[in-house]
């Protein structure tokens, strides 16, 4: 047989992590690499922190799973948290990103029609964006390399040009439900909205009756410096999907609304069996515990300027590889002048660092949102060493 027995969706490189220490990652022959990847934004407390490896081990043994047809003290507990830190007013726990936005969707749509206007179904997204790899995610994005061979696409959704604030509302019509957008586009290449952009788009659901709906799965949880990422463009959400670094690591994400919102969302509307059991729950809980202690957030700020300033002083050094810098606190993209996924295999392969690449070719630089001065400093030692030997393929 041909056929890996494990589906070869994806091109996995060479690398097989089987150990992580703090903002390490340890493979089978005992090889070490700076992990400035964190699991795609999804390490944020990084390898093996002490807090979430005990909250889990102790929730493991003390109750993992039970349906949600029983009363849940540990959703609520978390659920409450999130509330109390967030513009939400309740939560809906799910197990992916996916899965998050598959919820705003739905959440979405069934508020007009809970207001008597089903007809306002489509959702307004932007182009270059990602929101997963289910149906209905796959449909809220116009990249055709996610969406070929997998029609029909789901009904419901019209792309603008990301960072176009007239293209937007010039689609705004009476079918429209609202926009689903990332404050801070992640796969697409780190493509950070404008306050003008989110705050416009705010404007518009005020004034036509529509929601806000934001895809923070990849920016949310800290990584820009906030628990959200809205928080810093002086917006309110109406309805916001959260995921990767939510549980650290576990498997979790989460669909946060306003009542308003959320009016739609009555018994049997939505569903998981997974969702919000008590395991993901502790995982949730204790990164919250970590987020939330006074300077965690500041050390995101100054580590994520440490790291802007460090690698925009380095940019002149090599200004035949890199373009620029972007992106907002330890969310952060180099744009470089040729093909960025080789450039990242060779991090990888030549210097132990691991890095991801993304659209428009940029490498995405989304450490664990812990590390200290001296991982910044051995990542900018790491990526000039790098840069000092690499030449572009000719044809990049
Ligand atoms: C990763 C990601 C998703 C999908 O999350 P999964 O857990 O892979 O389903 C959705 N939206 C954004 C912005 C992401 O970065």
């Amino acid at each position: 047989m041909s056929m890996p027995a494990l589906m070869p969706v994806y091109p996995r490189c060479e690398v097989r992590p089987v150990r992580g220490e703090g903002v390490y990652l340890i493979g089978e022959q005992g090889e070490r690499y700076l992990d400035f990847a964190a699991g795609i934004a999804v390490n944020c407390l990084g390898h093996g922190h002490p807090h979430l490896t005990q909250a889990i081990q102790q929730q493991a043994a003390t109750l993992m799973h039970v349906s949600n047809l029983y009363g849940s003290p540990q959703g609520e507990a978390l659920a409450q948290r999130i509330v109390a830190n967030s513009f939400a007013d309740t939560v809906f726990f799910t197990n992916s990103g996916a899965e998050a936005v598959e919820c705003a969707i739905k959440t979405a749509r069934r508020y007009h029609f809970a207001n008597g206007n089903p007809q306002r179904n489509t959702l307004i997204t932007f182009n270059m964006a990602f929101h997963g790899r289910t149906l209905g995610a796959i449909s809220a994005t116009n990249q055709a390399k996610m969406r070929d061979g997998f029609e029909p696409l789901l009904p419901g959704f019209e792309y603008a040009t990301f960072n176009d604030l007239e293209g937007a509302l010039a689609l705004i019509g009476d079918h429209t439900a609202g926009f689903l957008v990332e404050p801070v586009q992640g796969e697409g290449g780190i493509r950070v909205a404008s306050q003008e952009f989110l705050q416009g788009l705010r404007k518009a659901c005020d004034e036509h009756g529509l929601l806000l709906v934001l895809d923070e799965v990849q920016c949310g949880y800290g990584r820009t410096g906030t628990l959200f990422a809205h928080e810093q463009y002086g917006v309110r959400p109406d309805i916001v999907a959260s995921a990767k670094g939510i549980a650290g690591g576990f498997p979790l994400g989460a669909c946060l609304a306003t009542e308003d919102a959320a009016k739609g969302m009555v018994f049997g509307t939505h569903g998981s069996t997974y969702g919000g059991n008590p395991l993901a729950m502790a995982a949730g809980e204790a990164v919250l515990d970590v987020m939330l202690e006074d300077g965690f957030f500041d050390n995101v700020k100054a580590m994520g300027d440490r790291l802007r300033s460090s690698l925009e002083q380095m940019i002149p050094n090599f200004d035949h590889l890199f373009e620029e810098v972007r992106g907002m606190g330890l969310m952060l993209g180099l744009k470089l002048k040729s093909d960025s996924r080789r450039f990242v295999a060779h991090c990888r392969d030549n210097h132990g660092l691991l890095l991801v690449a993304a659209g428009e070719n940029v490498v995405r630089i989304l450490p664990p949102l812990v590390i200290g001065e001296e991982h910044v400093a051995e990542a900018i030692e790491k990526l000039s060493d790098a840069a000092r030997v690499y030449v572009p393929e000719a044809d990049d």
